[in-house]
């Protein structure tokens, strides 16, 4: 299973993907992630990507293309993988047809995860106060909400018009969405333990 998942920061993709990669058997690919790894790690990477990030805005696209390339040439994607942070804007979502196409390995479903807006606030602020992220800043949140809705929103047209796209209610309990995202998925059979 190829899945991209979709959604505002906050919006739970990450705690999603983290529960379906088991009964999918697929890694969980954040961009975030790999970016907040690079920058612990000190890569040239992280240190062009660290302030950009803490600013709430979009790291390059060359920059998240490359790292992409290189995490989807591994082997453990060879059964599919869910994709969560990319792509956030027309361009990226470009870019990741044409990759995908030329690894023989389109996507088999786009889900995205619905929240609103003072929800996504309400919970990223309990994540700030959490884990200390400089970018789960109430001030930067706010910043990062409006470039998901000039930047990211349209992925979700992008993808729709292919005929991809699955929209998920993301409010409710971890179990609830999870269900959802199963049911989108066609996988309602499968249970939390595989
Ligand atoms: P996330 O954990 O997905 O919210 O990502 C944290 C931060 O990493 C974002 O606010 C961006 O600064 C950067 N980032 C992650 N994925 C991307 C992407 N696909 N394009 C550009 N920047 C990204």
């Amino acid at each position: 299973m190829r899945l991209v998942l979709l959604g505002p920061p906050g919006s739970g993709k990450g705690t999603q993907a983290a529960r379906l990669k088991v009964e999918l058997g697929v890694p969980h690919i954040s961009t975030g992630d790999m970016l907040r790894a690079a920058v612990a790690a000190g890569t040239p990477t992280g240190l062009k990507a660290k302030a950009v990030m803490d600013a709430g805005k979009l790291v390059s696209d060359d920059i998240l293309l490359a790292m992409l390339e290189e995490r989807l040439s591994q082997d453990d994607v060879k059964n599919g993988f869910i994709l969560d942070g990319y792509p956030r804007n027309l361009a990226q979502a470009d870019a990741l047809d044409h990759l995908l196409a030329k690894i023989g390995q389109p996507l088999d479903a786009v889900v995205k995860l619905e929240v609103p807006s003072q929800a996504i606030i309400d919970r990223v602020k309990i994540r700030f106060e959490a884990e200390h992220r400089k970018d789960d800043n109430p001030d930067v949140v706010r910043d990062r909400l409006q470039i998901y809705a000039q930047e990211t929103a349209p992925v979700a047209d992008f993808f729709a018009r292919r005929g991809k796209l699955q929209v998920v209610d993301g409010v409710g309990q971890l179990d609830e969405v999870t269900a959802r995202v199963r049911h989108a998925l066609n996988r309602e059979s499968v249970t939390a333990n595989g």
